[in-house]
């Protein structure tokens, strides 16, 4: 069995940078720090047995054979497959830490499937649910639109992105926010990729588009700065770990 424990956004890996392994927890784990028990379900297969998820009160200090690593972090430590189980796993502690009590009649929570709770008084069922949020690259000739939001917590500066509100389409989201963002009109709205974004429980969906009219005018309350940026001058960019490097590098392998 493998072993996801986090303690407030980190996890815990052994000092070799592994997700723990082995018949027993690395650590002992009191009963209410247990959250639930994940077995593989995906078509692709991917990872072998069961999982452990497990939720501390506080962080593991004293043992030099483990380390606790902020969970984005672990994108740079952990194989590809390892890092999104990893966010999968944060994203049912998050679930749980917020579903302890029903939303309907205030009754006790308790697991129903691996992923899913059940009122134990008015049986509502609860999944937990994601917010789902759109990012696009605007390209307009040889040029990418770039911005930088007050709340990155580095210099790099990233692509138009956004929650996407109920009622709209995620087409609609992408015409919107680059329009409450940088006041420009796009068209050619095309699907890219998506990924799983655990912070705490989202979901990106990523677009490419292009520029159709209007003069960038930056909204200024989200975004500190943002330009157009040709190949040979671009700014810092995001993190690898982030959709929006690779609708980025996607963009700079292409010919023009
Ligand atoms: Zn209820």
């Amino acid at each position: 069995m493998k072993y996801f424990i986090f303690c407030q956004g980190d996890i815990l890996l052994t000092s070799e940078g592994a997700v723990p392994f082995g018949d027993c927890p690395p650590i002992e784990l009191k009963p209410w720090e247990k959250v639930t028990v994940l077995k593989n379900s995906s078509p692709r297969g991917g990872w072998e047995g069961a999982v452990l998820v497990a939720s501390l009160s506080a962080p593991v200090t004293n043992r030099p054979d483990l380390q606790m690593v902020p969970l984005r972090k672990s994108f740079h430590i952990l194989p590809a497959e390892d890092y999104q189980l990893a966010g999968k796993c944060a994203e049912l502690v998050y679930f749980h830490q917020n579903s302890k009590f029903c939303g309907v009649c205030g009754g006790e929570m308790r697991w129903q499937t691996e992923i899913s709770k059940q009122c134990r008084e008015c049986g509502k069922e609860l999944w937990p649910s994601l917010a789902t949020a759109i990012i696009v690259r605007v390209t307009k000739g040889d040029e990418i639109l770039m911005v930088h939001a007050h709340t990155f917590r580095d210099r790099h500066y990233g692509l138009v992105a956004g929650f996407v509100e109920t009622g709209e389409t995620l087409e609609e989201c992408v015409e919107r926010e680059v329009w409450e963002e940088t006041h420009l009109r796009v068209t050619n709205v095309r699907y890219f990729a998506s990924q799983p974004w655990p912070y705490p429980s989202g979901l990106m969906v990523g677009f490419t588009a292009d520029y159709l009219s209007g003069e960038l005018q930056l909204q200024k309350a989200e975004l500190s700065d943002g330009g157009w940026y040709k190949k040979d001058n671009l700014p810092f960019l995001p993190d690898t770990s982030s959709i929006a490097y690779r609708l980025i590098q996607d963009w700079i392998s292409q010919e023009q």
